[in-house]
């Protein structure tokens, strides 16, 4: 029996889809085989199904025999065409698995110490903080290939042994996913772990190599390399990650057919600082992050997977040391500066004061914060000034919500487009944009459209080489270019809107136009939802002044929408002509320059005599010196990371009383 099909699940057969396929396809007695471009793959083996890289809108055939052909057949094409239905019952948790992070890094808090410190060695600040702490060094053993070649008469024993270690990995991965503890996200990794110590293809290659007379471990090690190489080939990121966990499943089999306990975090003493060369998802995923009191590792970058965990859980890291962590593992204790990105080993005397007093100021600045984590700021005249928060995926809201933020006043949404490294579902970004709003209701949470240009890949969108990125093809002009990824995003939020108190803003405006455009799709919108009876809500429209353009229409554009929010990160590098990341220019690149200053309170004053809100998510919105000149100019939201929430309104407080 043989049906062709075009795929219609949106992420293509990755990850969660072709689990849920590959599952569907176990249910039936036949053999399911899956054809793509003349390459063939059975549909019972995840591994096998997403090296063939299947992709929407590509077309497949689904070939079946056995005795439930025509039901496989069925069923299988079926879920191809609408994904959606029928699978309810082993739908994922409704948040989409993002760890938490905001996407751009914000620039680092005033230098920790003013003078350099002897001895400190230098890495990647990668998450802010100070911490002192014993050394915990994390050097996994290689697991080395045993090249023992096997009598025929012992081959049999040897399967069993493999056999009985995929068990053992199973059960302790199974065990693993019983825990409470676990993040979404977190279950998500180990889940798909599981799924590969389970698949045909890794067992088939293993079998295979043990019955041409070679030991188990050298034969996972040679699938687990093999299946591994493959998925490095494939044009996609994100199976290109699948490698390591090809390997770290590959590990794991090999422990347990060597009976070694793996080197674990679980023993890593309250408050140590973890000393690795890198640490792999599965390790992340399982680890007692609570204990741990700092990261430092050989590789990884400021928006590696690790940096952005470390961030979201306030964790101090400094990253990319290279070969110098094999010195600081030797020591018995570091200290670290997650704001410069400087480590210290075996701090002593005066350096270990300075590391002390520092953590102990910020200690006590947090302790005498938190009297105004519930305040309502006001202006002297009683006007309410809303503090919020900025963030870039639901994992962040915890954090907003404890440091007293009144809603979101700026949500980077590319952070669901960027991580997934595929473009997210409509139903997904509804899922994700209806979670935020319930999470702050009453207060608002104003959702910024994708703003994504050509300095940052994603995959899904072919963007141009641009000689100048940040002047290019970003933000709106890209959305309204692209309505087959612009119209998901608006209907998400209009899904979203019956949730809660959803705003949205545009990225990027130069121009009424790009605001009439955006309108008019809304509209379309609201009638294709309307006649698919697809219940949605009402959105206030605003944008971000973020262009000179936008600031010299001010009063123009101040007719068409309801807020506007001013981005002053960019708003000063277009204003001065100073990229914001390029540190040769950084002198120029200063909110506090009279042009932009000018630049902001000309907004404000457009604003305010339209009588509509005007509000700042720039990071200049959070400095406790610039807010009496924001009141003034009459800002009455701002919005801000989560960790300057609590000293806004404490500035707020003192400027009132
Ligand atoms: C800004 O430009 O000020 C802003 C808030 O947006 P982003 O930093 O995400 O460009
Ligand atoms: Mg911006």
């Amino acid at each position: 029996m043989e049906r062709s099909t075009i795929v219609r699940v949106h992420e293509g057969l990755h990850a969660r889809p072709a689990t849920r396929f590959v599952k569907l396809a176990k249910s039936f007695e036949s053999e399911v085989e899956i054809i793509k471009d003349g390459k063939s793959a059975s549909a019972k083996s995840a591994v096998k199904l997403m090296l063939l890289a299947v992709k929407e809108n590509d077309e497949v055939t689904i070939r079946t025999k056995g005795a439930d052909e025509i039901e496989a057949v069925e069923a299988l094409v079926g879920y191809l065409e609408n994904p959606l239905a029928g699978l309810a019952e082993e739908q994922a948790p409704a948040q989409p698995d993002t760890a938490g992070v905001t996407l751009k890094l914000e620039p680092t808090k005033p230098a920790a110490f003013d003078e350099e410190i002897a001895g400190a060695l230098k890495g990647v600040a990668a998450s802010e903080g100070y911490a002192v702490g014993a050394a915990f060094a994390h050097f996994p053993p290689e697991i080395k290939p045993e090249r023992r070649t096997l009598s025929v008469g012992d081959i049999n024993a040897e399967l069993v042994r493999f056999a009985e270690a995929v068990e053992a990995v199973q059960v302790r991965m199974n065990a693993s996913l019983a825990s409470d503890t676990l993040s979404a996200n977190d279950r998500g990794i180990i889940a798909a772990l599981r799924d590969i110590a389970a698949d045909d293809e890794l067992r088939d290659e293993v079998v295979a190599t043990i019955n041409t007379g070679s030991d188990a471990v050298t034969s996972v090690i040679g699938a687990a390399s093999k299946i591994a190489a493959q998925f490095g080939q494939v044009d996609d990121p994100y199976l290109n990650a699948r490698a390591d966990d090809v390997q770290a499943v590959g590990r794991q089999i090999c422990l347990a057919l060597l009976g070694q306990a793996d080197v674990s975090l679980d023993d890593i003493p309250e408050g140590a600082i973890l000393i690795a060369e890198d640490i792999g998802a599965w390790d992340l995923a399982r680890a007692p992050l609570k204990r741990i009191g700092g990261i430092v590792c050989g590789h990884g970058g400021a928006t590696s997977h690790i940096a952005i965990i470390a961030r979201a859980h306030g964790i101090p890291a400094v990253l990319g040391m290279g070969a110098q962590v094999h010195e600081l593992a030797k020591a018995h204790e570091i200290a670290l500066d997650g704001h410069r990105g400087h480590v210290v080993a075996n701090p002593e005397g005066s350096v270990l004061d300075r590391f002390r007093a520092r953590i102990d100021e910020a200690a006590r600045e947090r302790e005498a914060l938190k009297a105004f984590r519930d305040t309502t700021p006001r202006r002297a005249d009683g006007t309410v000034i809303e503090v919020a928060a900025n963030i870039g995926s639901l994992e962040e809201i915890d954090a907003a919500r404890d440091a007293g933020a009144m809603g979101v006043g700026l949500f980077r949404t590319e952070l669901l487009f960027m991580r997934h490294m595929h473009l997210p579902s409509e139903d997904m970004q509804a899922e994700t944009y209806a979670a935020l709003a319930k999470a702050f209701a009453p207060y608002p949470v104003i959702v910024r459209t994708l703003d994504i240009g050509g300095d940052k890949p994603i995959s899904g969108i072919e963007f141009p080489d641009e000689e100048n990125p940040f002047l290019g093809w970003r933000g709106i002009r890209m959305c309204l270019d692209r309505p087959d990824i612009f119209k998901p995003q608006l209907r998400a939020l209009l899904r979203a809107a019956v949730h809660g108190n959803v705003k949205v803003m545009l990225p990027m405006v130069a121009d009424v136009a790009e605001v009439r455009a955006t309108r008019a799709l809304i509209e379309t919108c609201k009638a294709e939802l309307a006649a698919e009876s697809v219940a949605f809500g009402e959105f206030q429209l605003g944008v971000m002044i973020e262009t000179p353009a936008a600031v010299l229409i001010a009063p123009a554009l101040a007719k068409e929408v309801a807020f506007f929010s001013i981005g002053t990160n960019d708003l000063t590098q277009y204003i001065m002509a100073a990229d914001r990341l390029n540190p040769t220019v950084a002198k120029l690149n200063d909110v506090t320059n009279v042009a932009v200053m000018s630049a902001i309170e000309m907004t404000a004053r457009a604003g305010v005599a339209a009588g509509i809100m005007v509000g700042m998510c720039g990071e200049a919105a959070g400095r406790p010196d610039l807010i009496p000149e924001f009141l003034r100019m009459g800002l009455t939201e701002l919005s801000m990371s989560p960790a300057s929430i609590q000293r806004a309104k404490k500035r707020i407080a003192e400027l009132s009383a």
